[in-house]
């Protein structure tokens, strides 16, 4: 591992010394008091940051592992499920579903395209038990309309389980307030942690709907049996329990920090990121609706004409930095700029050198500093 590379992904992002050093701990056992009293800090913590009032509980299994113990807990093989998507993410949920019910309804947008409201108001028209979306599409840099989703669902009886993974930790994302039943966030992201951890929310509703369909829900991943362990302060099998000391840390990294002004921070940073690339020609992959915004935390970017995917990245890679490119459809048409975690202005300041530095070098722009100019004029106004 190249110490000086700086990791500019949306997940795994860079892991502070103090939370790596965490890891390093000697190992305890899972059924003592002392990790009792860990998990217990955890919890407390994570319903903080979600600001639910709901159970959070912890996986030892990254993002993915948390969406699929939503699905596999809820979905029964006749529950209805509308799964709203616009981008990779939104489309992972119909692509578990599908392995658990025969009646899943994709709503699929456009990748990069805003979710439209009397679309999703009428799928719900057919009653499903279940509806799902992701709050901030990190595959295509759009925050969508969470809370206006959730007042849906609640008005149709749904349970609607909202992928917080790369909004919980560095944006507003108040999970009761949003309406949102079941909510998930992984380790690797906004948290600044590790990968290999997620944490999942269940609400009474999503609780109800488990007990009555599930006759078949996933051994390891099984809802009811964490529900049981929390209040022994355990998980049912082994946890990660390095993770779990690093997750501690980071999650005392956030509240030293405090969570309004890691949203502010992250916000800051996400928006001098755009000035700075529209500062510099290169025009934002997300084409807006009144109810959608760019995203907080992660900022894609189309690729311009003069480039490839591997002469913007390979071009930054070697200068240091490391950027995301687009998934699959998207591969060679965007890129992407994460400001998650703990990243500060240094960090970002950097990218968009170097940024420049590869725009310049291939003739798609004339003279650097347009873009650092543009970035520094939004750092200064939101101090
Ligand atoms: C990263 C990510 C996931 C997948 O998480 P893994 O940790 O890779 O399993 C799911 N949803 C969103 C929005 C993500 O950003």
């Amino acid at each position: 591992m190249n110490e000086e590379e700086l990791l500019m992904i949306p997940g795994p992002v860079p892991v502070l010394p103090r939370i790596r050093e965490a890891m390093s701990k000697p190992m305890i056992f899972h059924r003592g008091d002392e990790f009792g009293m860990m998990y217990e800090e955890i919890v407390e913590q994570l319903r903080e940051i979600f600001k639910t009032r709901n159970d959070p509980f912890v996986l030892s299994g990254s993002g993915t592992c948390a969406m699929e113990a939503a699905i596999g807990n809820l979905v029964d093989e006749d529950t209805r499920i509308v799964c709203i998507a616009n981008g990779k993410f939104g489309e992972r949920f119909p692509v578990i579903a599908d392995r658990y019910t025969d009646h899943v309804k994709a709503l699929n947008f456009a990748w990069g395209t805003s979710i439209d409201l009397e679309a999703v108001k009428e799928a719900l028209e057919s009653k499903p038990d279940v509806v799902t979306m992701v709050h901030n599409e990190t595959s295509t840099g759009i925050l969508n309309p969470a809370s206006e989703v959730g007042k849906l669902a609640r008005e149709h009886d749904a349970v609607f389980v909202l992928d917080c993974i790369t909004s919980i930790g560095g944006d507003e994302a108040p999970v009761d307030d949003l309406g949102a039943d079941i909510a998930i966030v992984g380790s690797q992201k906004c948290l600044g942690a590790p990968p290999g951890m997620s944490a999942i929310s269940v609400s009474e509703k999503a609780w109800a709907l488990i007990r009555e369909k599930q006759k078949r829900r996933p051994f390891y991943m099984d809802l009811e049996a964490y529900k049981k362990s929390f209040g022994k302060k355990q998980t049912p099998y082994t946890p990660a329990v390095s993770l779990f000391f690093a997750l501690r840390e980071a999650l005392e990294v956030i509240k030293e920090e405090g969570m309004k002004r890691r949203i502010k921070r992250h916000r800051t940073l996400s928006k001098a990121v755009r000035a700075a690339v529209t500062g510099l020609g290169l025009s934002l992959f997300p084409e807006l609706n009144e109810v959608s915004n760019y995203s907080n935390t992660v900022t894609a970017i189309n690729i311009p004409n003069e480039l490839t995917d591997e002469t913007l990245k390979g071009g930054m890679r070697r200068r240091g930095v490391i950027v995301a490119g687009g998934q699959e459809k998207l591969k060679g048409n965007i890129f992407r700029i994460a400001t998650m975690g703990n990243i500060k202005d240094m960090e970002v300041l950097k990218t968009i050198r170097v940024l420049e530095e590869v725009l310049e070098e291939n003739a798609v722009i004339e003279g650097a500093g347009k873009g650092l100019e543009e970035m520094k004029k939004v750092l200064s106004e939101m101090g």
